[in-house]
């Protein structure tokens, strides 16, 4: 058994409207039925999230998943680097030339950079560049491609613990409730 929870992080919002944003959201899931608006114990990492509504399916893949969720939504706003699970990311594509970038050399270095720039990122206010080592143009970290999504740099983070997989229609919808923005699906277990 274990804990694994699906993140959708809004790659776009910025600092500014993420609260705004995660409000809209919550307000959206919750005209849907999918979660409750009143928060309880029932996510890891916060102390209340917003347990699941009685629509909850309507965000999820399967139209018989083999159980309800049994925890809820935790809602992350503020600067954050969400992980899928605890490996470290093995690749990273470059936006500009699309060149590929293994992390996992430990000789290269590549990934201590990438991790160097998500600390500089991490204390903000400015966003951290990276060079790519393909092309030699200096990228902003959060325009890098994450392979498989293993991580995502955002202001806004919606969080579902132990939901059965949630669909890519219910992800379209959220991502137009969050003005069109691009967003990032992250799966992990704890
Ligand atoms: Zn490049």
């Amino acid at each position: 058994m274990g804990d694994y929870f699906q993140t959708i992080v809004d790659l776009d919002a910025g600092e500014a409207e993420a609260t705004e944003l995660a409000e809209r959201a919550v307000a959206w899931l919750v005209s849907e039925g999918i979660v409750l608006a009143d928060r309880e114990i029932c996510v890891l990492g916060q102390p209340l999230g917003h347990p699941p509504g009685p629509h909850w399916s309507r965000a999820v893949a399967d139209d018989e998943p083999d159980g309800a969720p049994s925890d809820g939504l935790a809602v992350h706003t503020g600067r954050t680097v969400f992980y899928s699970g605890q490996d470290e990311p093995e690749a990273v594509t470059c936006p500009r030339c699309r060149a590929t970038t293994d992390l996992s050399d430990e000789e290269d270095g590549a990934w201590h950079r990438f991790s160097e720039a998500i600390t500089d990122w991490q204390d903000g206010p400015a966003d951290a560049d990276v060079t790519c080592p393909a092309c030699a143009r200096d990228v902003p970290l959060g325009e890098w491609i994450w392979v498989d999504d293993r991580l995502a740099l955002g202001h806004l983070g919606l969080e579902f613990w132990n939901w059965p997989e949630l669909s890519d229609d219910f992800r379209a919808r959220l991502a137009a409730v969050l003005d069109g923005h691009r967003t990032a699906y992250l799966w992990g277990k704890l």
